[in-house]
């Protein structure tokens, strides 16, 4: 793969950078580039936050269209991403090593059926209410977009993490400039081409990969309205202190340390309960905020437990992410790896019994590869417990009965996600609502367009998806009539 890109997608044409500065994306799993794309700058920022003024701005444009009329463009955009499905495969899979696999049934047809969703809402879309006035006449309530947003995602779900941001943003009738993650930017031209290709009124949907420098920039401009972000707790947290001093709304999506809790009735079978536990567990090479990498299991099962995820771990095949039998591929940047490393060396140092992995994998000399990790006997203080590794690496930890397994997954500065596995889902489901995270799952996990997503505590401010997501792109007017 050699993709080159001279220009940006601005205001609904392909603009000239204002610098020469280039991005090279690299393929995760051979280590060789992929092409070039330009990197945008502070200028080319005001350019692209300009084009999405003037959209918002203009008195008879997006902003103005009944909402059926916006929910058409955007059927027709997820139409022009789903022919392009492909294209997003290959590329995402190949800059962040994402197995083709999981691309396959995540980057593509999952985004464009949260754009269709969000299309549905905006037909459905209530833009004003009126209510009876406690003392007399009446009183209009108005939900009006809330202007320019500022969409900046990571590189581990690009495209499904930009669309969690551009769905209710279109539907809202607000108008946006997205700013990929520089490990991930080949996809967001594939966007940017289904975006011309569909007819998007031009300024409605503006894209500029960038690094966090631009990025900071992007956040605090004088031009944006609101702020969407998805990545680091620790970015979230320098970007929520821009808005907070700017007083400007932003929804935050961070990490998460989540929980993984196996009841004593469990059915440990992997031929039944296998695919549902790698997506909660181990999915895109563990490089996925929600996982449940804590592992809670009953003292009483706890050497079974141990001995079907030792098995499991172990079991996954590794490998180059472009080929379709692969489970899990490479991390997505020499630094990440590093990264994971580095706990896993925390975890040895803390006295962590190693069941599996621990290491790279033979044969595979090129690539960012880790193999499958499972570590035992972890107590959830340890910092393998209590950080977030964003690899493949799993912590098993006992528990005494219900009441400590609840402790345990609460005893956590995160709350994003989790999941409860049992025979029992009565059972569980009462479990999973002891737990202190914005979602959690019964013997499975997958954001399901309709449930509101995101987290608790240092996981985040704010939710995607569902009509709550949306809510978050509108301001509220009410009329005194
Ligand atoms: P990151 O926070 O370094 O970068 C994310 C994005 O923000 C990138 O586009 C980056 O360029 C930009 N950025 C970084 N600092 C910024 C700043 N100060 N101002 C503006 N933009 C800035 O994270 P990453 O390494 O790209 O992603 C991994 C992290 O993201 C993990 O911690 C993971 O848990 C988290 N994550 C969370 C979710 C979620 O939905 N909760 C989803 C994916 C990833």
């Amino acid at each position: 793969m050699d993709l080159r890109y001279s220009n940006f997608y601005i205001g609904g044409e392909w603009v000239r950078p204002a610098t020469g500065r280039k991005i090279v994306p690299i393929n995760a799993s051979t280590e060789q580039p992929l092409g070039q794309v330009p990197e945008g700058t502070e200028a080319d920022m005001d350019r692209a936050v300009a084009a999405a003024r003037s959209a918002f701005d203009d008195p008879t444009g997006w902003a103005s269209w009944e909402p059926a009329r916006r929910a058409d463009v955007m059927e027709r955009l997820a139409d022009a991403i789903d022919r392009r499905a492909d294209g997003f495969v290959e590329r995402v899979s190949a800059q962040n090593g994402m197995p083709v696999l999981v691309a396959r049934q995540l980057e593509t047809n999952y985004p464009s059926a949260v754009l269709r969703y969000y299309a549905g809402l905006a037909r459905r879309l209530a833009v004003a209410e009126t209510r009876d006035g406690v003392f007399g006449g009446s009183v209009e309530v108005r939900r009006l977009p809330v202007g320019v947003v500022a969409a900046i995602v990571p590189w581990n779900f690009p495209q499904v993490l930009t669309m969690y941001k551009l769905a209710p943003t279109m539907a809202a009738g607000c108008t946006l400039v997205v700013k990929p993650s520089p490990e991930t930017v080949l996809d967001a031209y594939l966007l940017a081409e289904a975006t011309e290709e569909a007819g998007v009124p031009n300024g409605v949907i503006n894209i500029v990969p960038a690094g966090r420098e631009a990025g900071a920039y992007l956040v605090s401009h004088p031009a944006v309205d609101k702020v969407a972000f998805t990545g680091s707790t620790a970015a979230g947290r320098a970007i929520a202190e821009t808005c907070g001093r700017l007083l400007r709304p932003v929804t935050l999506e961070l990490g998460g340390k989540s929980a993984a809790i196996v009841l004593d009735d469990a059915d440990l079978d992997l031929t039944k309960i296998g695919q549902g536990l790698f997506t909660a567990t181990l999915l895109n090479n563990g490089q996925t905020c929600f996982l449940g990498t804590r592992v809670l299991a009953p003292r009483s099962r706890y050497s079974e437990v141990v001995d079907a995820f030792t098995a499991f771990a172990g079991s996954l095949a590794v490998g180059d992410a472009s080929d379709p039998t692969t489970q899990i591929g490479p991390m997505a940047t020499a630094r990440q790896r590093e990264r994971v490393e580095s706990y896993i060396s925390k975890g040895r140092a803390e006295g962590a019994r190693l069941t599996t992995g621990g290491g790279r994998p033979e044969g595979l000399d090129k690539g960012w590869f880790v193999q499958p990790t499972v570590f035992a006997d972890v107590d959830n203080g340890a910092t393998i417990a209590q950080e977030e590794i964003f690899g493949p690496v799993l912590s098993l930890i006992a528990y005494d009965d219900v009441d400590d397994a609840v402790r345990i997954a609460n005893d956590s500065d995160f709350g994003l996600g989790g999941t409860v596995w049992t025979t029992d889902p009565e059972r569980g489901a009462a479990v999973a609502r002891r737990v202190h995270t914005g979602t959690i799952g019964i013997n499975r996990y997958i954001p399901d367009p309709v449930g509101p997503f995101g987290g608790v505590k240092s996981s985040g401010l704010g939710r995607e998806l569902g009509p709550e997501g949306l809510t978050a792109y509108q301001q509220i007017q009410t009329v005194y009539l």
